[in-house]
């Protein structure tokens, strides 16, 4: 097998206090999230509803599953029961429907906003300028059954240090821009998720509070 619990406890040991790890165990089967388990590992990420469940109603329950992919709005009501944070969202629309399905199961489902900060193109993702719009409309503060922990962002896929710590370090300036403006008093906006296999050390230097870690751990995805 491969070796997850040493390549898990390496990459744990490279986390500066303060930083979380969500191991991102998509395409990857349960031995391998039994085995980083065992090593302690209880936050888990995932990207595909059908994959979700099966893993969900398989695994250790005290498991806290993040959605980290793009979630459509009418897979929210199959998740909402269980899931522990949704950390790609990127619409007013998708945060109503959370908040809708999460009042449903009588409970408040944690999410953070993600940002399209990188150079690629991807229709997913709010620019900064659609996130301080969403922000400023204020129709969120209406949606008791979610909490916006934070704001989520992936760096372009380069091989240029300088650039992706440029754009960690723009999400996090963004980050404190809003936390200032519309949560000061809130404690619980505090999650700052960046950082992926290829640049999570820059990304604990760019003030990342949870990198989200898949092949440095798990091993090539097999698809
Ligand atoms: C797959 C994925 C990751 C993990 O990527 P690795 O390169 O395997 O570490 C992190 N974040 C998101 C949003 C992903 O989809």
């Amino acid at each position: 097998m491969y070796p997850v619990k040493e390549n898990l406890r390496k990459v744990l040991s490279q986390l500066p206090e303060g930083v979380r790890l969500v191991a991102i165990s998509k395409y990857h089967p349960n031995e391998y999230i039994e085995a980083a388990y065992e090593e302690g590992q209880r936050i888990f990420g995932e990207s595909h509803e059908q994959e979700l469940k099966q893993k969900h109603a398989t695994l250790p329950s005290d498991i806290e599953w993040h959605f980290i992919g793009h979630l459509q709005t009418n897979k929210v009501k199959y998740i909402a029961p269980y899931i522990s944070m949704i950390e790609a969202v990127d619409s007013l629309k998708l945060l109503k429907e959370i908040d809708k399905q999460a009042k449903k199961c009588d409970r408040v489902i944690k999410v953070l906003l993600e940002l399209h900060i990188a150079e690629e193109e991807t229709k997913y993702g709010l620019s900064l300028d659609s996130c301080r719009q969403l922000l400023e409309e204020g129709e969120w503060r209406q949606l008791d059954h979610v909490k916006i922990c934070g704001l989520m962002m992936m760096a372009s896929y380069v091989d240029d240090d300088q650039q992706i710590r440029n754009e960690m370090m723009l999400a996090a300036e963004f980050f404190d821009e809003v936390k200032l403006k519309y949560f000061a008093d809130d404690d619980d906006f505090c999650e700052r998720s960046w950082g992926m296999s290829h640049d999570f050390p820059i990304a604990c230097e760019c003030r990342s509070t949870m990198v989200r870690i898949g092949t440095t751990i798990f091993g090539p995805r097999v698809y």
